[in-house]
């Protein structure tokens, strides 16, 4: 027997709306008995880059914050800043992005906390003790935050294969400089042959390491924070990583930070996975492709590790394929969920419980 992870479907009827059926989960999954008298809760979510659609809509927000009011906590919403060039990559634009994408006190009736400051400057260093990291820089608002509800779209990720509840605390919620860390060893590369020197990629670099030199783009590796946006930005598919080394180890480091971004919250943190609108890629992108299949629901648990291996069966039995090795054909996404459950995060056996039977919801 596993974690237990508590599912419902999309199907929506009369008295058995998404809302509804989103509360349903937050109380059976025993998310209030998470959550004391007065405490303050983060609540992570990404509130989706300019452009973009795809992410999870404030009114599912809304409606957790209500439950973790009613569960007698001080709710707020918060991520961490980005690396790349957008409107997240500090906390000015970062609130302004959240206000344009439907986030604020007016619509979610809780506030918006950058978790790491104005510039990505303020983390904790969270000793992990890992293969990768002794310590880790979780933002701060997440370390002092005294409970934690992450809510994840659950989608495809161009350097992951899928992004879940690990990449959503563990990416997340490293303040600017360990995003970096985990970003260090990705070191793309240019296939002169595809490319057309269109420069597309030179705009979006945030670090001005890659350049357009005569007929093709060149890559300054010692200026290269290994971000990977030059990779989906690429229209001729020119830019390429050592897949098998940069994304494994890559996502080995997201577990590590995961584990950093919850310690000292044993019994303190849930995570809500919104399996709707499953995009090929993050929502950190100005725009969102359409969605790879019909949506498949909404999934909780207190492990996140059986949460994102309990979506991407859902995804793969839905569509009978390997969705995200589908479209992301070189990204063995295994690697997340199979040392996240060798450093303790977690574990890959569940038990899924679906709502739909145990709730009296259609
Ligand atoms: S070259 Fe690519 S991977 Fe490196 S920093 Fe620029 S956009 Fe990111
Ligand atoms: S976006 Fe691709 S094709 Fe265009 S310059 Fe960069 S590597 Fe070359």
């Amino acid at each position: 027997m596993g974690s237990k992870v508590y599912f419902t479907t999309t199907h929506a009827a009369p008295g058995a709306g998404l809302l509804h059926k989103t509360e349903t989960l937050f109380r059976q999954a025993g998310f209030a008995g998470l959550i004391k008298e007065r405490d303050l809760v983060a609540l992570k979510i990404h509130f989706g880059e300019r452009g973009n659609t795809a992410f999870i809509p404030p009114i599912y927000a809304r409606r957790v914050v209500e439950n973790v009011k009613a569960a007698g906590g001080r709710p707020f919403l918060t991520d961490a800043n980005t690396l790349y060039v957008g409107g997240r990559s500090n906390a000015v634009s970062h609130m302004a992005t959240a206000v344009q994408n439907g986030f604020s006190y007016a619509t979610v009736e809780a506030p918006v906390i950058i978790a790491d400051g104005l510039t990505g400057k303020d983390f904790e260093e969270i000793e992990i003790a890992q293969k990768h990291f002794k310590e880790v820089r979780v933002a701060s608002a997440a370390v002092h935050a005294d409970a934690m509800i992450a809510l994840t779209h659950f989608k495809g990720h161009e350097m992951t294969g899928f992004g879940g509840a690990i990449k959503n605390i563990g990416m997340g919620l490293g303040c600017r400089s360990g995003k970096q860390q985990m970003h260090a060893d990705v070191k793309p590369r240019v296939d002169a042959a595809k490319c057309v020197a269109c420069g597309k990629c030179s705009r979006w670099c945030a670090t001005h390491a890659i350049k357009v030199v005569g007929e093709r783009a060149e890559i300054d590796l010692s200026k290269c924070q290994g971000c990977g946006e030059c990779i989906v930005t690429c229209p001729e598919q020119a830019i390429a990583i050592d897949w098998g080394r940069d994304s494994g180890a890559l996502q080995e480091k997201i577990a590590e930070y995961a584990l950093g971004a919850i310690k000292d919250k044993a019994g303190k943190v849930g995570f809500i996975s919104f399996i709707m609108n499953i995009t090929p890629d993050c929502d950190c992108w100005g725009y969102s492709a359409e969605a790879l299949l019909p949506d498949i629901g909404i999934a909780a648990s207190t492990d996140p590790v059986a949460l994102d291996q309990a979506c991407v069966e859902l995804v793969n039995q839905a569509a009978d394929r390997d969705v995200f090795r589908g479209v992301h054909e070189h990204v063995d996404w295994e690697v997340q969920l199979k040392y996240g459950e060798e450093i303790g995060l977690g574990e890959r056996d569940y038990d899924l419980v679906r709502l739909d039977n145990v709730a009296g919801l259609k």
